[in-house]
């Protein structure tokens, strides 16, 4: 009966959402989700994808199902953004590629996948990570534990513990690795790293798990912030890369992303995908088409691929003008000569500020600052004429 079901708590980040827009507060600031605003906080929709839908409406596209596996125009094209045209995995049809429900829905095909052709496998995540990555291998069944990430003494990567634990666990484990731009933290590996780190997963024979849910929105290049993948790719390392272009694009509402599955033999991609089609037949059946086609026709059309890059730098640049303007908001007011610089290096459109459940409270309670639990931040939805006023929020919460 009914009546038996009990009532699930909000989502730690949606939920952010809700409690901001009850609040009837003039100053108060949604920091929580992350989705990008211009510097008058309103949500922005890139000229490119106005560009796009005018051309798609002039061909009189239909609505007619896309293929389980979603348009082909897309696959091709996000594996090539992904992994770069020349790269030999392409070439040789060594990828199997799946539209998806954007990032979610991908990183939930593949845990699907992995229930299913590794029972006995565990998923490495790092330690903290996106929220949901916990709820989706759980709902998947698929059994996950922790490495060690971030280190509260230095506000950055705890690269030996990070190490230790990888090669700690069980061989043939799936190792979650955030492509660029690490949620919540903002704190990513050095290439250096990224290197070592490939060495301990391939001597552990550990399968790379990638989340790219940040491509050229982090650093304001496809390229760079593809390098990790990339770099494990030419070890010729079997491997999973979940794609979303809520983020670079700002497409969030269209749900486009996608798997992709690097296998050693072309043969095996073909199996694999056939497989993931399987999968998605009974979830959802296929993938919705308007997302898929902005991107194909983006990504597709000279003019309209140079006007993307151009716009991605725009938000990526407004992102690290106001990490700047906070940081020195911050040093300026604080009186106590912290060191603030911590802000500096991070990447993407978060901060994690280091405040705990209780000061992120007071952040919400008195200032009407609206972020999640965790202490993190996202400056993407921070205009520069609000810097100030957050500083001041962020020292009475520290230090009260
Ligand atoms: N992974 C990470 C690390 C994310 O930050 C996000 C977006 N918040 C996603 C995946 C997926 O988002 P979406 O489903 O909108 O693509």
């Amino acid at each position: 009966r009914f009546e038996d079901v009990t009532l699930a708590p909000p989502d730690p980040i949606l939920g952010v959402s809700e409690a901001f827009k009850a609040d009837t507060s003039d100053v108060k600031l949604n920091l929580g989700v992350g989705a990008y605003r211009t510097e008058e906080l309103q949500p922005y929709v890139l000229n490119v994808v106005k560009k796009a839908e005018k051309l798609m409406l002039e061909r009189g596209e239909n609505k007619e199902y896309l293929p389980i596996e979603g348009l082909a125009a897309f696959n091709k094209v996000t594996a090539e953004l992904l992994f770069g045209a020349d790269n030999p995995v392409i070439q040789l049809g060594r990828v199997a590629t799946v539209q998806s429900l954007s990032g979610t829905g991908s990183l939930r095909l593949a845990a699907a996948f992995i229930q299913r052709y590794f029972p006995e496998a565990k998923v490495l995540l790092s330690s903290p990570t996106w929220g949901n990555h916990k709820n989706i291998f759980n709902d998947a069944r698929v059994p996950w534990s922790e490495y060690r990430y971030y280190d509260p003494r230095t506000v950055g990567l705890d690269f030996e513990g990070m190490l230790e634990d990888i090669k700690a666990a069980q061989d043939g484990s799936f190792v979650l690795l955030h492509g660029c731009a690490h949620n919540p933290t903002g704190i990513d590996p050095t290439p250096e790293q990224w290197e070592k780190i490939a060495d301990v997963i391939e001597e552990k024979n550990h399968i790379p798990f990638f989340d790219v849910a940040y491509q050229g929105f982090a650093s304001g290049s496809l390229d760079v912030d593809a390098s990790s993948v990339r770099t494990f790719v030419a070890r010729g390392l079997e491997l999973f890369v979940a794609q979303s272009y809520s983020k670079n694009l700002g497409l969030y509402a269209e749900r486009i992303g996608a798997i992709n599955v690097v296998c050693s033999f072309p043969d095996d991609a073909t199996r694999v995908k056939s497989q993931l089609k399987r999968l998605a037949r009974p979830m959802y059946s296929n993938p919705p088409v308007h997302g898929a086609r902005i991107v194909a026709n983006v990504v597709g059309d000279p003019t309209l691929f140079g006007e993307w890059k151009q716009e991605m730098e725009l938000m990526a640049g407004r992102t690290k003008n106001v990490r700047q303007r906070l940081f020195e908001n911050l040093s300026e007011k604080d009186e106590s000569g912290k060191d603030w610089s911590f802000i500096l290096k991070q990447i993407g459109m978060f901060s994690y500020t280091g405040l705990n459940k209780a000061q992120s409270e007071n952040m919400t309670n008195k200032w009407h600052v609206y972020m999640t639990k965790d202490g993190r931040i996202s400056l993407a939805g921070l205009s520069l004429s609000k810097c100030e006023y957050l500083a001041d929020a962020i020292i009475d919460s520290f230090y009260n």
